[in-house]
């Protein structure tokens, strides 16, 4: 459960010039929900995004994420909470070139202390509920856009979080390919993630059930996606 209250972030940019990235956000995420989270190039889609993800700190306002208010926790808690609470997916994969698509997946088990065997046999795991089975010793130069993109939502699932967060995930797709992978979001959904979806695409914001629309650092709209609208 994601609970955001009154969030503000401000760049100051010097000689008393200031941005104001997001102006007063609150916004409520169920376990299990899938939000598609829209806005023009600007809009504060990426702070929001990083600020949900515990990756930046706010200037004003309160965030919650899975009971913990986030302000109260020390830098190991933060780690640890990023760690195991959230699954990142980014549209340039963030893979590790030199590694294999196993050793990318089991990087974050590795900074758990995780053994060796168990390591290999959840990556593996991991790599075959992405139907990438057969392609586990591969170096991503040697995967297609989409098979590096499943490597890296089988690295982001590796510690089962319950929130998986994916910012423009099909960017660097052609659409058949984000298609592909936008239904593999859709089976995570079903088993029970809460999938936050950045997206300035309409096509790719209607996988989403629900709708978050900003602008100018503020919350426009949000409504459910026409997916689940029902027919007149
Ligand atoms: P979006 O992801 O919707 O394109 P961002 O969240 O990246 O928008 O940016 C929102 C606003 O904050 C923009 O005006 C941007 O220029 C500004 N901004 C983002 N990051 C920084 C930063 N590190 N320093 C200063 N301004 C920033
Ligand atoms: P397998 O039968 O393929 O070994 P398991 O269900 O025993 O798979 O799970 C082994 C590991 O694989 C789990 O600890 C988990 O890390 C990973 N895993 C399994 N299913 C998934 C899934 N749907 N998405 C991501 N990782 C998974």
């Amino acid at each position: 459960m994601i609970v955001v209250h009154d969030l503000w972030k401000t760049y100051d940019m010097g000689s008393e010039q200031q941005v104001h990235a997001l102006q007063g956000v609150s916004l409520r995420i169920k376990q299990n929900e899938y939000v598609a989270i829209m806005g023009p190039s600007g809009s504060g889609k990426s702070t929001l995004m990083n600020l949900i993800g515990c990756l930046d700190t706010p200037s004003k306002g309160e965030y919650w994420l899975n009971g913990h208010l986030v302000s109260d926790l020390n830098d190991d808690e933060l780690a640890r909470i990023r760690n195991r609470e959230i699954g990142f997916v980014f549209q340039t994969f963030n893979l590790l070139a030199r590694a294999t698509a196993l050793h990318n997946v089991e990087l974050p088990l590795i900074y758990n202390g995780t053994h060796a065997a168990e390591r290999i046999e959840r990556a593996e795991g991991a790599l075959r509920a992405v139907g990438l089975g057969d392609r586990m010793q591969h170096k991503p130069n040697e995967l297609s856009g989409g098979q590096r993109q499943r490597v890296a939502i089988a690295r982001a699932l590796i510690n089962r979080p319950s929130i998986i967060l994916a910012d423009e995930p099909t960017g660097n797709l052609d659409s058949k390919t984000g298609d592909e992978i936008m239904a593999l979001f859709d089976e995570l959904q079903a088993k029970g993630n809460t999938i936050v979806l950045v997206t300035h695409e309409p096509d790719i914001a209607e996988y989403a059930h629900r709708v978050v629309m900003i602008r100018d650092g503020k919350i426009f709209s949000d409504q459910p996606s026409s997916r689940v609208r029902k027919p007149p």
